[in-house]
């Protein structure tokens, strides 16, 4: 509960309507796309960085915890108001400051969604790379706080590679701009970095200046279906180990191909093990040279069909499947985790198998989804929180998961970030020195601990 001189100060610095604190308000901004959920006291809908600024000078005199949101669509809790006190929303900051087709940059505010930026540089033959598959909602501030991935991350990386500067207010009310515009910029530590992956702890993103790319002239996609799933798992490190860099080489297990084309209809055969759907891009001739050659590779590991997308349409058909896969698990069950545990390339045959061994041992619906050629897996568990006997079946078999990945060599996210529901796995990865030292960073910048308390390292 916000006291009311207090609540009348926060709402003197938004705009009319920028102050929620109705029930129903506060409702939506309990809970994200993962499976926890707490009630904020506040949700405030700020319009510039200046009024961002204003309001954690006030949040910081009487201490109280600031969630920052952008779409919520994370699936790790990371937008969570675990300890309560203010939401801060950022979707009314949804501008595109300046668009520099010659110098391939643009510098967005935090709440414009991935999918308006792209939609607005495409206009000049420019795409922004990072692609997660909720583009269309997400936010550029989300993606930040997430460092967000997709399935182009195989050839293009993920949302830090492309973020050349950005903006933000830190807990103490401190404007700062980090990076630049330039290409290159090697001035001084990279504090642009620091904040990418940095889940809403150390500051407040309210602009970010992304590269672009030009549209690639071509691109095409292949689709191979597996008897087995290790052939498929073990085609990905061939493709990879032969010198190709697709665009994108996911894979989907045979739980998720049948509920797929139970909802779509798109006739996927049923009788396979797995999937995998690879796309590349580049000069038209050179890519028809990659589909044949990565046809052959999945031939020879023993692919019983593949189809290669001969134009645009066949090449959205393609991908139908990939697209939708979440959104048809997540309407099976109430709940759909949705884990991403990372590992080396070639371990990935290892993990698929160990996924799906760790489902059936739980006795649980668990599909394989993952973004394959950089080893980014997607278990999504389907179950229902309600069915506590059930649900520690989930809890048990996730920790299996983190600790199958570390395991590997791998980690407990790809891209998904750590929030609520893998901040006691932190172990695994980091120990007492490394796990000091973020303590120490969140201190520096945030001494009060009132940005997104209870996360990763507070
Ligand atoms: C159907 C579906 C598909 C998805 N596919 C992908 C995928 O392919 N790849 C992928 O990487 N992720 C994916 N995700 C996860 C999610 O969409 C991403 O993590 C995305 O980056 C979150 O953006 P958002 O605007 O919803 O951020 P939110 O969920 O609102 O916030 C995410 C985190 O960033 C912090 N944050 C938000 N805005 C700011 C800001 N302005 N300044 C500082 N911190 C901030 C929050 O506190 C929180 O910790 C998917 C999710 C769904 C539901």
């Amino acid at each position: 509960m916000i006291e009311e001189g207090i609540a009348n100060k926060l709402r003197g610095i938004v705009e009319k309507g920028g102050y929620l604190d109705s029930p129903e308000d506060l409702i939506n901004y309990s809970y994200d796309s993962s499976a926890d959920e707490s009630l904020p006291d506040a949700v405030l809908l700020p319009e510039t960085t200046e009024q961002i600024s204003e309001i954690m000078k006030i949040a910081g005199e009487f201490a109280i915890p600031v969630t920052p949101r952008g779409s919520g669509t994370n699936l790790s809790g990371g937008t969570v108001p675990l300890k309560g006190g203010i939401v801060v929303s950022l979707t009314r900051m949804n501008r595109i400051i300046e668009f520099s087709a010659a110098n391939r940059y643009a510098t967005v505010e935090a709440g414009l969604t991935n999918l308006e930026l792209q939609n607005e540089v495409q206009k000049e033959g420019l795409f922004y790379p990072p692609d997660p598959a909720s583009w269309a909602v997400s936010t550029m501030g989300g993606n930040v706080g997430e460092n967000a991935g997709g399935p182009r991350g195989v050839k293009y990386g993920v949302t830090r590679d492309w973020v050349l500067g950005l903006k933000a207010v830190l807990a103490d009310g401190r404007i700062i701009n980090a990076g630049g515009v330039t290409a290159k910029n090697v001035t001084g530590v990279d504090l642009t970095s620091l904040f990418c992956g940095s889940e809403g702890l150390l500051g407040i993103v309210t602009e970010v200046t992304v590269k672009l790319l030009p549209v690639p002239p071509f691109q095409q996609s292949i689709q191979a279906f597996f008897k087995e799933i290790d052939h498929a798992s073990e085609t990905v490190a061939r493709i990879i180990g032969s010198g190709i860099v697709p665009v994108a080489l996911e894979l989907m297990d045979s739980v998720v191909i049948n509920m797929v084309e139970d909802s779509k209809h798109i006739g996927l055969p049923r009788d396979v093990a797995g999937m995998l759907l690879i796309m590349v891009d580049g000069v038209e001739s050179e890519c028809r040279k990659q589909t044949e050659l990565i046809a052959e590779i999945c031939k020879g590991e023993g692919a019983t069909r593949i189809e290669i997308a001969k134009t645009a349409e066949e090449e959205d058909t393609l991908w139908i499947g990939r697209r939708s896969a979440f959104g048809v698990m997540s309407q099976k069950r109430p709940n759909c985790i949705l884990e991403d545990v990372t590992v080396p390339v070639s371990k990935l045959p290892e993990a698929v198998k160990g996924i799906i061994e760790i489902g059936k041992k739980h006795r649980l619906t668990v599909g394989v989804l993952a973004h394959a050629g950089d080893g980014n897996t997607h278990p999504m568990i389907v179950a229902d929180k309600r069915d506590k006997e059930e649900w520690k079946r989930v809890e048990e078999a996730i920790t299996e998961l983190f600790q199958l990945a570390v395991d590997l060599g791998g980690t407990l996210s790809g891209e998904h970030g750590i929030g609520i529901s893998k901040k006691p796995f932190m172990p695994l990865i980091y120990k007492e020195p490394e796990f000091q030292l973020l303590k120490e960073l969140k201190q520096v910048l945030d001494p009060k601990g009132i940005l997104n308390p209870g996360k990763i390292m507070n």
